[in-house]
């Protein structure tokens, strides 16, 4: 799918349009951006249809720049307006509190056109002295251009997954492929990846790394063997592909996976054992004695088949020669999503295309939890937009079959310790979630207490500790705090799916379910094609020991209907 190149191509004419100084037209080219990334259709194929002009936002202008693109890859227009603008400003623009105006603003004054020359001019202290800044902005810059330094060399696994999974798909159909599998941290689930690493077995390597290394996704080639080839891809993204024979497959399987402690430790209780651990095998004295499958290496050393996601060295070699694994909650054990939103509020979708997208990946209910309150959120919903909602809600439910749209909000957990949805309005609904979505900075014991005091009105804790991945850290709270209340009051604590926020995170999800705390993985979708993300929260969940009954949105629709 060609949606999210063509996106941020918008974004960033929409950018350039704003620094720039033209009216309106930024507000255009964003809200086309939106829309295209919402599309379930490839805009490819829209375009070869010439149906541009069909997408909402789409008019005649925009039109004709993705169509350009779409041709030859390139934005003659953006080419334009970058040169008129010798600012990298996708560059600027990843560091947390630099929008475009303030991109401008450092241009015009500080003569900002890369973030090498914003942190120098940060570090000397003059964003400090510019008019509406001050120190603490200077310093929330230079924290940001760290994060962004950092985050260079990793990639959010959500946003990256649909390309994995179509690079497996196509080697998959290779004849010459006998077995294949995505391993390392991607199989591990982790929230951010390095690279990828995927194995094949099969008994024509020359073949396969033919065709690997001619992918159409590949933009250059960084290595090229028999066994092992490495490419990189046009979004920087380095995948490298190991080729062994079926016998070897297992115990490659569990090298490449790792995590590297994990698999130090096992490879210490081979020796313990008088076994020898490689990638080739389990051998005694010369003799392979495992190999074929992960199982069969793991069983010969004395342990049950782990997990992938439990392969962090945490304890689980120490629970798996007791046997005493957690039985992980499944990748097919949700039976809805409890935090979606529709065009209601700053959702890309109606009520009635969410629930039918849900229903389509199995779902058997969905709670349309829409923003609600004076905060600037898009589009948030007042008393009587949220009453006329209800209604709504109830005209889709008659008319559809096989899933049940649940009538939720998103509240505010405001800065006073109060939800800013009015109790009367509170009995109207099936589920209240809510979540704080500003006044990130009070500190530790302020934030906990404004989270505590809101539990006896809410049913779910959404994104807990608020961080955004490669973005912002967490904001401070006493999270044991919150899981006794959170138990108190039988509220369910959120791990929300989105690709960027993926909290309450792996390590804290363990914490809860280990002080009784029932957890939800919602996707907090915005349009239909974000539901899958659901994939990520179960990982965060399975990295996090959690079990099906940890988790309540395993329910089938009568218990659920029944605990709200
Ligand atoms: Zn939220
Ligand atoms: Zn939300």
């Amino acid at each position: 799918m060609k949606n999210k190149e063509v996106a941020s191509l918008l974004y960033e004419i929409a950018d350039l349009l704003e620094i720039k100084e033209v009216e309106w037209k930024p507000r255009a080219y964003r809200k086309a951006a939106q829309n295209i990334e919402a599309l379930s259709e490839d805009i490819k194929e829209i375009w070869k249809k010439g149906e541009l002009d069909k997408v909402p936002g789409v008019g005649e202008g925009i039109a004709k720049k993705i169509s350009e693109f779409l041709k030859t890859g390139k934005s003659s227009y953006l080419k334009k307006l970058k040169k008129n603008i010798p600012i990298d400003v996708e560059d600027l623009m990843n560091v947390p509190e630099m929008g475009p105006k303030t991109v401008k603003l450092l241009y015009k004054k500080l003569k900002v056109k890369n973030i090498k020359d914003l942190k120098r001019v940060a570090k000397k202290g003059k964003i400090s002295k510019l008019y509406g800044m001050g120190e603490k902005t200077e310093k929330e810059i230079l924290e940001g251009i760290k994060t962004v330094e950092v985050s260079k060399k990793r990639f959010l696994l959500g946003f990256m997954l649909p390309n994995i999974r179509e690079i497996e798909e196509k080697l998959k159909k290779l004849k010459e492929v006998q077995l294949i599998s995505v391993a390392g941290s991607v199989r591990r689930k982790k929230e951010t990846i390095h690279d990828v690493d995927i194995l094949i077995a099969s008994n024509n390597p020359v073949k396969v790394t033919e065709y690997f290394i001619n992918l159409g996704d590949v933009k250059k080639v960084l290595a090229k063997g028999p066994t092992k080839s490495s490419v990189k891809l046009k979004d920087n993204l380095q995948v490298d592909l190991r080729i062994v024979s079926k016998e070897s497959y297992g115990s490659a399987l569990q090298y490449l996976t790792g995590s590297k402690p994990h698999s130090i430790k096992l490879r210490k209780i081979a020796i313990k054992k008088g076994l020898k651990l490689s990638e080739y095998g389990i051998f005694k004295k010369k003799k392979k004695i495992a190999g074929r499958t992960e199982k069969e290496v793991y069983n010969k050393l004395g342990l049950p088949y782990i997990e992938p996601e439990l392969r962090e060295d945490r304890g689980e070699i120490e629970a798996g020669l007791k046997k005493k694994l957690p039985k992980l909650i499944g990748y097919g054990d949700i039976k809805g999503d409890l935090h979606v939103h529709s065009k209601w509020s700053d959702g890309n979708n109606t009520i009635e295309e969410m629930a039918l997208a849900a229903k389509k990946l199995g779902h058997s209910y969905l709670c349309i939890c829409d923003h609600f309150g004076n905060l600037r959120i898009a589009n948030s919903l007042n008393e009587r937009r949220l009453l006329k909602q209800i209604k709504e809600i109830d005209k889709v439910n008659k008319k559809l079959s096989g899933i049940r749209i649940l009538k939720g909000v998103e509240a505010n957990i405001l800065p006073s310790g109060k939800i800013d949805v009015p109790g009367k309005l509170l009995k109207e609904l099936d589920i209240i979630t809510a979540g704080v979505h500003s006044g990130f900075k009070s500190g530790e014991a302020s934030m906990t207490k404004r989270i505590v005091s809101v539990m006896d009105k809410i049913n779910i804790l959404n994104h807990p500790t608020g961080r955004l991945l490669q973005k912002r850290k967490g904001y401070e709270l006493d999270l044991s705090k919150v899981f006794d209340s959170a138990k108190d009051h039988d509220v369910a604590i959120e791990i929300n799916s989105f690709p960027n926020r993926l909290d309450l995170d792996d390590v804290n999800s363990r914490a809860a379910v280990d002080n009784g705390v029932k957890l939800v993985i919602n996707t907090d979708s915005h349009s239909i094609n974000q539901l899958v993300y659901m994939e990520l929260g179960i990982g965060v969940a399975r990295r996090g020991w959690c079990g099906k009954k940890n988790v309540i949105n395993t329910l089938p629709l009568n218990k659920i209907l029944k605990k709200f």
